[in-house]
This record gives structure tokens, sequence and C-alpha cells, in this order.
């Protein structure tokens, strides 16, 4: 007998058929004695539309009440999710984030968990029930509703799984595993078996959609044994995230490639070189929150330099402002500019770390489709590169063959 944490997504999740589909793979695993979770995403669509009203009555909507409007989509789900579970005869219970008592930061919209009440779950499961909960929502200290970020019910499902101590969580999707690649932008990428959880890290925080990266973490620190699967097939055994220290020289060098088109790029441009501006620079948008991710520094022989940073496309305009009106003046920068064309391709692999000329080989295969390079970055595993957005999609499908990964 195990406890099994089971995550479905919002195309899992997108029609009562899907979710009476659910219920039946929920009953399947109770049959054989397990213990279930169950955590639902709202209904695919539904989170963006939820998304689209608010902004129809505010541009910009108020973060906290966005919050409450969006958590209901997963409300709904849950109450679906339990009563095609009753239908079948299986003791069900649904919960709001507010309800199991999932507490959060109050950093509205990308709020991060900070304890979970495991009691009232761990008592239902004692007596005998599924319990359902719903993904992506959370509760600050003082009640208000707070939300995860987008992708935000994987974490939700491997957070519990964490305080319930899980034998496994499984995260039911629309694709059967992790790919080489997303196989909506490259038909030929292939899925993985297993990938390590270092590559899986990587490979979520460079924009793979199929886990959020947070889940990825929390699967990181508290072990958690964590495998991608279909909610559409059940013959296959998906993807497990592995924490073994394998082998490098035995490993591909390049297990993945992820793009993310959700960045923007902000240059400040002819800033004296002196100790202390990149702080100038990065503290104010720092201080409001603004996630900044590449960065590069780039002087010139006439003493001054030139800054260049991403941020989510959504804050760009925020990190412009901030910048025109606290930094340019006070530092003396000739310009700011901001551009949310680009795209970021990245290859990851631990392989790497026994490769050498794994740049050179991206670098040439990209020049070869006179693909430009705005910005690089790299790790220990992983080499990251900025592009017009209007390249990514041949930049990842040239990549993924130059690296063979469409290969057996
Ligand atoms: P869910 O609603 O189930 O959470 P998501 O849309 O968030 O599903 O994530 C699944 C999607 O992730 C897939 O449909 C696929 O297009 C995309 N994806 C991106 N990169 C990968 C990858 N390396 N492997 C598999 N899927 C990927
Ligand atoms: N419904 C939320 C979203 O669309 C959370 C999730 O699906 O994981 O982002
Ligand atoms: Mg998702």
């Amino acid at each position: 007998m195990a406890l099994i944490v089971q995550k479905y997504g919002g195309t899992s999740v997108a029609n009562p058929e899907r979710i009476k589909n659910l219920a039946a793979r929920v009953a399947r695993y109770k049959a054989l004695g397990h213990k279930i979770v169950v955590v639902v995403s709202a209904m695919s669509g539904e989170t963006n539309r939820l998304i689209s009203l608010a902004k129809e009555i505010m541009t910009d909507p108020d973060p906290r009440e966005l919050d409450v409007m969006v958590s209901t989509g997963e409300q709904v789900t849950i109450g679906m999710t339990a009563l095609a579970l009753m239908e079948l005869g299986i003791k069900a219970k649904s919960y709001t984030g507010t309800q199991v008592k999932i507490l959060t930061d109050n950093a509205f919209t990308k709020a991060r968990i900070l304890n979970i009440d495991e009691s009232n779950i761990k008592q239902d499961l004692d007596n005998g029930y599924v319990v359902v909960v719903a993904g992506f929502q959370g509760v600050d200290a003082n009640g208000n509703i707070t939300t995860l970020g987008r992708g935000g019910s994987d974490t939700t499902g491997v957070a519990l799984a964490a305080a319930l101590k899980a034998d496994e969580c499984q995260i039911y999707t629309d694709v059967d595993g992790v790919y080489t690649t997303d196989p909506r932008v490259v038909p030929e990428a292939r899925r993985l078996n297993k990938i390590t959880f270092e590559e899986m890290l990587e490979l979520a925080s460079q924009g793979s959609k199929v886990l959020q990266i947070r889940s990825v973490e929390f699967a990181g620190k508290y072990k958690v044994k964590l495998r991608v699967l279909s909610s559409f097939e059940d013959e296959t055994e998906g993807t497990l995230i592995t924490f073994e220290e394998e082998n490098t020289m035995e490993q591909p060098v390049i297990s993945g490639i992820a793009f993310n088109r959700d960045e923007a790029k902000i240059t400040v441009l002819g800033v004296p070189d002196k100790p202390g501006i990149a702080y100038q620079i990065l503290g104010p948008v720092a201080e409001a929150n603004v996630d900044v991710d590449m960065i590069i520094q780039n002087t010139g022989a006439d003493g001054t330099t030139d800054f260049t940073f991403t941020v989510h496309k959504n804050e760009m305009n925020k990190a412009l402002n901030i910048l025109r009106d606290k930094v340019q003046g006070h530092i003396g920068a000739r310009e700011i500019s901001g551009d949310d064309k680009i795209a970021k391709v990245s290859v990851v692999g631990v392989g790497m770390r026994s490769h050498v000329g794994i740049a050179s080989q991206m670098f040439r295969t990209l020049a070869e489709e006179g693909i430009n390079i705005q910005m690089i970055s790299t790790s220990e595993i992983k080499i990251a590169v900025v592009v017009d957005e209007k390249y990514l999609e041949l930049a990842v499908r040239v990549l993924h063959k130059a690296f063979e990964l469409d290969a057996e």
C-alpha cells in the first residue's frame, strides 16, 4: 500500500468526460489499496479566461483581486472531481487551498508555499477518503487568497507529496513524459525514460512548461519521487526524475532543449563604469519584486558601460518606469530601452561537464542559419542564448538535430 499524489493538468480536466476518466484511474489505484490525494488544475483555458475578464475591467488588475478571481477555476474542478469519484462509489472530499491551509507568503500571483497543514488530509485518508485538493492556490497569514504563478498546480502536487511524505507524485498531463524538447515545436522530439533532477531543474527554469520550476525545486529539497505521465494513455511509464549520482560520462551530452518566449530585454546605455552601478540599477528593480534573469555588462574604451538584463515580459514596463524615474538621472545613464521581441533557447545536459566544445557547436549551428545571438549565459550544465523571437522555432529545430536528439 502506498500513498500517491496524482496531479492532473488543465487538459486532463477539460470536460466532464475527462474528469470521469480521471476518476476511473483513481478508482483503479484505490482498488489496489493505495491512499490517493488528487490535485487538479482549472479546466484548460479557464485561467486565461478569468485573467481576460479581469483585464476587461482593469488593464493592470490589482493582484489581490486577480487571485480572488483566478483561484475560482480550481474550485470548480475539485468539486467536479469529488462528484465523479462519488459516482463511482468512492468516498471523496474536496479542499480549496484555504481549507487545507496551504500557507503562502503574500506575493499575490506568484506566492511561495511556506507550510502545509496536512492533518485533515491525513485523517481523511485514514478514514478511506480520496482527498481532492485545488492546485495553484494558497492562503497568506492574513487569510487572503493567493496563487502560485502559472503552472502552479504542479507545485501544489509536489509540495503536498512532500508534506504527506508520499511514496510518489505523479504528474498527469497531455504528453506522456518529458521530451528532448517541446514535441509541439519539434515533432521528432523523443520521450526520455528518466532525467536527472538537475537537468529537469534547468529545463524548467529555462522555460520547459511541462513542470513548473518550483515543483522541481520542492522535489529536490524533499526528495519526492516524481514522475510525468500521460493522462490519456495508460500504458506508458512516463518519465522518472532521478536523484542518483549517475556516471556523467555515460550520459548523453545534451538531454534537452528548452525555450522561453516570456522574457524581455532591458538595456541601460552609457553608464559611468564605477563600483556600485549594478546594485544601483538592479536594487530598485528587485525592491519592486521584479525578477531578473540574464545579466550582462560590457565596458567600452570610453569608460562607460552598457548594462543589459532580462525580466518577464509582463514586467518590462514596470521595470522601465522604475529605471527612468528612479535610476537614470541618479546614475547618469545615456539611454534606457526595452525590447520584448526576443526569445531564449537553452541546451541542457549533465554530460556537458565532461565534454568541451558544446558552446562552439551551438554557436556554429546558429551561425550557419544566420541567427544572431544577442546574449549568452552559461552554467555547468546549460548554455542559453537570447535571439530575435522570429528565429526561435528554427533555432530549436536546428539545435535539436545538431545535437542528435532525434536519434535513437
Ligand atoms: P498541464 O496543463 O497538464 O499542466 P502544460 O501545458 O502545463 O500541461 O504542460 C504540458 C506541455 O508542456 C506539453 O503539452 C508540451 O507542449 C509542453 N512541453 C514543453 N517542453 C516540453 C518537454 N521538454 N517535454 C514535454 N512537454 C513539453
Ligand atoms: N490553472 C493554473 C494555470 O493555468 C495552474 C495550472 O494549470 O497549473 O496556470
Ligand atoms: Mg502545467
